[in-house]
């Protein structure tokens, strides 16, 4: 008996359309602090943005640095993924986010190098706070 791969990975289940997307990014910009706006990894880049989100989580900033959606449990960049929102258009937040992913708590397209106050650690070795 074979076992289909494909059949263990999270599924994409709905697409959303540009303005869904759209909708959903100012949402999260104004009530879950979705940033920062450019992303960027350079360290002290973003320095009010990040030092907002270390008070949000109640944690020290170049901790804070290292929550982004890339390492956020409901973030997923997959190719199989990534074909999928290659139907959505690309746009401003896509310029400067450093990668498309999708985030599967709130349905819509965020990027490698921006979080919000939702992340939560996709490491199993780690705590609460993302660390060892
Ligand atoms: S829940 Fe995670 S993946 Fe979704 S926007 Fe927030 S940090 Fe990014």
């Amino acid at each position: 008996m074979s076992m289909k791969i494909g059949l263990m990975l999270p599924k994409l289940e709905k697409v959303p359309s540009a303005k869904e997307n759209k909708d959903t990014t100012s949402w999260l910009a104004e009530y879950w602090n979705l940033g920062p706006e450019v992303g960027s990894d350079r360290p002290g880049s973003n320095k009010e943005y990040w030092t907002e989100m270390a008070k949000v989580w109640n944690t020290e900033e170049d901790k804070a640095r290292r929550q982004l959606c890339a390492n956020c449990e409901y973030f997923s960049d997959t190719p199989r993924v990534l074909k999928s929102l290659e139907a959505v258009p690309y746009n401003e937040m896509d310029a400067t986010g450093g990668g498309r992913g999708f985030c599967s708590r709130f349905d819509f397209i965020c990027h490698n190098l921006r979080t919000c106050q939702a992340w939560e650690s996709n490491d199993p070795m780690c705590d609460e706070e993302g660390e060892d």
